[in-house]
C-alpha cells in the first residue's frame, strides 16, 4: 500500500484511545464539502473527517466553476486548505464515487456520509438541432476555459464564426460572455488555462448575444456581475428599447424583489448611443422576450450549427405570489451564428443507491437529512445519510450560501450524534478501511501533501508567464506530479 504520512499516525493514534471516534466521510471537496467538513470538525472534537473527490485536485467550483477573472472568490481555498491540513481531517482525491467505491461500501466504513458532490450536468433544451456541432452547455465551456481535466479536449471552434448566441441571462451566462468578449490582454494574467487563451487569442468571435426567454426585469443575473460585463472596455451594447417597457406586473416585481430592480436600471442605462460603424467592435446584444425554438445547420458545413430559430414571447401570471411565465406567440426570428452556449442551467447526476428525486435534480432531504421514504404518512430517513450543497437544494446560490447550507445540515448531524444514531456496534474502519478497498482495487489515492505537490507546481509553472497558476489540465500531468 502506498504511504499515507499523517494517516499512519493518526491511525495509531485511535487505536490507542478507548472509545473509537466517529467517522464521517464528505463526499465532494466544493465549497460545500469542504464547509461541512469545517463545521463537523469544529462542532465535535473527537469527529474525524475524511473527504474525497473524483479529481485528483480539490476545491470543485471554485477551481473548476469560479471564473479565472475572479481571482478574489478563489481566496477561499485558503481556509479550506486550514481545514484539510486538521489532523482529524484528511482528503483523498481521484476517488470516485459510484466507480472506485459504491456508496453502501461507504455507508458500511463510516458512520455517517455526506454527499456534496453538487451538479456535474446540464439541463438540457430538448428542441431540434441540439446535437449539431458547435452547441455546448456552459458548464462544458467553463470547465474548458478552467482546466478541468474532463473538458481538456473541447476545443470548440471559435475561428470559423464572429457570432455566438449563449441562452440563459444567470451570472455562468454572464461569466461565459465576458470570457469571450474580454481583451485577452487581461485574461492572460489570470489562471485562465493556456489551451483556452490561446483559442481565445484567436477567436474571430465579436458578437455576443445573451437571450433570456422573459424580460429584463426577470433577467437571473446580479447586479455586480451585470456591471463587470457592462464595463468591458469598447464594448457596444444592444438592447431594443421595446423590451425595456415594464408592465404593472413588472413594477411589483421591482418593488418586491431590490436585485430586480437594480439589474433593470442598469440594462436600462447600458446601451450604447449609435455612432458611426466601428469595424471589429466587439458588441453584446442583450435579448429579452425570446426563447429557443430551434438549432439550425449551416448551409455550408454538414452537421455543424448555422444558426439559432427563437420564438417571441410575451409573459403571463400577473399574480404577486406567481413569477410570470414565458408564452410562445407563434412569430419566430432567426440569428445565424456558429456557436450556441446553453447556460439554463446544472444538473446533479444520481448515483446506485441514493434516493434521487430526477424531476427537480436533487436528493430528496429535510434540512439535510435524506429521506429513504418520504410518503404522506410514512417519513423515513436514511440513517447516516446527509446532503449538502447543489445536490441538496439545486444548483442556485454563490460560494457563501453554501457555508448557511453547511451549518444546517451540521445541526442534522449533530443532532443525530446527540441521539446516538450515529454510534455503532464495532468502531468503523472508516479512513484504514477506504485505502484498503482502493488499494485492493489500484486506485491511486492523491492525498492533500500530493496536491500541494500540483499546487506548488502550477503555481512554477504560471510564476514563468506572469500568472497565479498554470494549472495541470489532463488526469496524467495531475497524476504524475
Ligand atoms: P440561473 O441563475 O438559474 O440562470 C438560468 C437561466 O437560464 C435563467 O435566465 C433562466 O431563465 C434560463 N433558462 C432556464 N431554462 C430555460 C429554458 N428552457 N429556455 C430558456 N432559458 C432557460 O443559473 P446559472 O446562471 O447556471 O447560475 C447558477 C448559480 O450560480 C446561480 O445562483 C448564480 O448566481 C451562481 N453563480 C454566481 C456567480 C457569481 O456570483 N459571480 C457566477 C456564476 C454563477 P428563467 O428565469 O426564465 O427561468
Amino acid at each position: 500500500m502506498a504511504s499515507f504520512g499523517k494517516f499512519r499516525w493518526i491511525s495509531r493514534r485511535i487505536t490507542t484511545q478507548s472509545s473509537a471516534p466517529l467517522r464521517i466521510c464528505v463526499v465532494g471537496s466544493g465549497p460545500a464539502g469542504f464547509y461541512t467538513a469545517e463545521k463537523i470538525l469544529k462542532a465535535h472534537e473527537k469527529v474525524e473527517v475524511d473527504i474525497i473527490d473524483r479529481l485528483p485536485t480539490p476545491f470543485g467550483l471554485v477551481r473548476s466553476g469560479v471564473a479565472p477573472d475572479h481571482p478574489e472568490t478563489k481566496i477561499v481555498t485558503n481556509q479550506f486548505s486550514r481545514v484539510a491540513q486538521n489532523e482529524r481531517c484528511s482528503f483523498f482525491g481521484n476517488v470516485c464515487l459510484g466507480s472506485s467505491i459504491t456508496l453502501p461500501e461507504l455507508r458500511e466504513m463510516y458512520n455517517a456520509v455526506v454527499l456534496a458532490y453538487g451538479a456535474e450536468s446540464d439541463r438540457s433544451l430538448g428542441i431540434p438541432g441540439e446535437e449539431l456541432a458547435g452547441i455546448y452547455a456552459a458548464r462544458e465551456f467553463v470547465w474548458w476555459y478552467n482546466g478541468h481535466p474532463d473538458c481538456r479536449n473541447l476545443d470548440p471552434d471559435l475561428k470559423s464564426t464572429d457570432t455566438a448566441v449563449i441562452f440563459g441571462q444567470g451570472n455562468v451566462a454572464l461569466d461565459v460572455a465576458r470570457i469571450l468578449l474580454r481583451p485577452t490582454a487581461e485574461l492572460a494574467r489570470t489562471d485562465i488555462a493556456s489551451h483556452a487563451l490561446a483559442a481565445l487569442e484567436e477567436s474571430s468571435i465579436r458578437k455576443v448575444y445573451l437571450v433570456g426567454r422573459r424580460g429584463p426585469v426577470q433577467a437571473a443575473c446580479t447586479a455586480k456581475e451585470l456591471r463587470e460585463v457592462l464595463g468591458i472596455k469598447d464594448l457596444h451594447i444592444h438592447i431594443q428599447p421595446a423590451d425595456l417597457v415594464t408592465t404593472p406586473a413588472d413594477e411589483i416585481e421591482m418593488k418586491n424583489n431590490r436585485i430586480r430592480r437594480r439589474v433593470y436600471e442598469l440594462l436600462s442605462k447600458a446601451v450604447t448611443p449609435v455612432h458611426a460603424p466601428h469595424p471589429g467592435r466587439r458588441e453584446l446584444h442583450f435579448v429579452f422576450f425570446r426563447k429557443p425554438d430551434k438549432f439550425l445547420e449551416s448551409n455550408d458545413r454538414s452537421g455543424h450549427l448555422g444558426g439559432v430559430q427563437l420564438e417571441k414571447t410575451i409573459l403571463k401570471g400577473d399574480d404577486e405570489l406567481v413569477k410570470q411565465v414565458a408564452v410562445g406567440t407563434g412569430v419566430y426570428e432567426e440569428i445565424s451564428c456558429g456557436l450556441s452556449l446553453k447556460s439554463i442551467g446544472y444538473k446533479s447526476i444520481a448515483i446506485d443507491g441514493l434516493p434521487f428525486d430526477s424531476y427537480k435534480g436533487i436528493v430528496p432531504n429535510i434540512g439535510g437529512r435524506v429521506f429513504a421514504d418520504a410518503s404522506k404518512d410514512h417519513m423515513q430517513y436514511e440513517t447516516g445519510l446527509y446532503v449538502c450543497g447543489w445536490l441538496k437544494r439545486g444548483p442556485t446560490g454563490i460560494v457563501a450560501t453554501n457555508l448557511y447550507c453547511a451549518e444546517e445540515t451540521l445541526a442534522c448531524i449533530s443532532d443525530d450524534i446527540g441521539k446516538g444514531v450515529l454510534t455503532s456496534n464495532s468502531p468503523k474502519p472508516g479512513r484504514d478501511g477506504l485505502l484498503q478497498l482502493l488499494d485492493s482495487r489500484n486506485t491511486r489515492v492523491v492525498t492533500f501533501d500530493a496536491w500541494e505537490k500540483i499546487d506548488a507546481e502550477e503555481k512554477r509553472r504560471g510564476n514563468l508567464k506572469n500568472k497565479p497558476r498554470e494549472k495541470l489540465t489532463t488526469w496524467e500531468e495531475l497524476l504524475k506530479v
